[in-house]
């Protein structure tokens, strides 16, 4: 946001109560996909042709311009084949509808058949939509290079700074901060991630939890396995993986969140959970 922001002309002061970057955008597992978590077709019922496919070319633009920013800096980008696999008949079923919505909505997607994944990437599943655009990259370092930059434009961040109240009677925002110091602006904008549920006058938002977990380093004989593809599944919930370095960052099986205690006393079960699910599609030896 103050990225564009700035880009767009406009004075811009950015509060921050951690340190830059320490949010949920250094948690991510960053795989980029411009995948929705509602299939198209699904969208589609929804909101509309026009609409839903908007919805997933968007995406594609967003995977675009990260690529664009990316370009000479150590941000980790890389442009990555995604696999949307099916685990079972039924789910192979909606994957195909899935795919016919892709391909009628002119997408990059090739249909592979059971063998041909096996044969490409060495593992079982019954069906995949083989996606040509997405990738992956360092969510942190593109961070500090989106504030950098900002910042060579006049942009002034504050971090450890938290906001306390916000007033936005007479026309004008005031922010009070923790420290005791106000901001004054036009605008606010609310870039505050899951945390959004606290500042928000409405309630329109229902967090989940997410679970992940990285590999050991694996061989470097089993590498090229996987073409270094970023992996998820046509189910809910769903497990996802991709490659970091040597190792295989695996997670998913999200559940509703009600608060970090009940979420922490889950961390146990839902790593044995994710090892039995990983192990369907794993190498052996694999160890997390
Ligand atoms: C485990 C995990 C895995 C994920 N995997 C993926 C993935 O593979 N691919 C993908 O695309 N997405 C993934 N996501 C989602 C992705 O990380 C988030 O959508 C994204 O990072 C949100 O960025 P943000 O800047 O909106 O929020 P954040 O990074 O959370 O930034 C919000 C900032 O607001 C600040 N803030 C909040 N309240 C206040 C306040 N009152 N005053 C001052 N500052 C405040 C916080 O300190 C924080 O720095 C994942 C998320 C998690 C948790």
């Amino acid at each position: 946001m103050a990225d564009s922001l700035s880009q767009a002309g406009l004075n811009v002061v950015l509060l921050d109560r951690r340190h830059l970057g320490r949010g949920s955008t250094a948690a991510s597992t960053a795989l980029l996909q411009y995948d929705i978590d509602t299939p198209l077709h699904q969208l589609r019922e929804t909101f509309g042709k026009a609409k839903a496919d908007r919805a997933y070319q968007l995406g594609i633009e967003a995977i675009e311009a990260i690529e664009q920013i990316s370009r000479g800096t150590s941000n980790g980008f890389h442009r990555r084949p995604s696999l949307y696999v099916a685990r079972d008949e039924a789910a192979a079923v909606s994957l195909k509808e899935e795919f016919d919505a892709r391909r009628d909505a002119g997408l990059a997607v090739e249909w592979l058949a059971a063998e041909a994944v096996r044969e490409e990437y060495g593992f079982d599943v019954c069906a995949a939509i083989r996606s040509a655009v997405a990738g992956e990259v360092d969510p942190f370092r593109l961070t500090q290079t989106l504030l950098s930059r900002s910042m060579e434009r006049g942009v002034q961040i504050f971090d450890r700074t938290e906001v306390a109240e916000i007033d936005e009677s007479d026309g004008v925002v005031t922010v009070r901060c923790e420290s005791g110091h106000f901001v004054r602006a036009r605008w606010i904008v609310h870039a505050t991630g899951y945390e959004a549920v606290e500042t928000l006058p409405r309630r329109i938002v229902s967090l989940h939890s997410t679970f992940a977990m990285i590999s050991e380093p694996i061989r470097s004989s089993v590498l090229t396995w996987w073409d270094q593809a970023l992996v998820w599944e046509y189910a809910d919930p769903y497990h996802y993986a991709r490659w970091v370095d040597d190792r295989i960052v695996y997670g998913g099986g999200d559940v509703s969140f009600r608060n970090a205690a009940a979420r922490d006393r889950l961390i146990e079960k839902k790593t044995a959970e994710l090892q039995a699910a990983f192990g369907i599609i794993s190498v052996p030896k694999v160890h997390f």
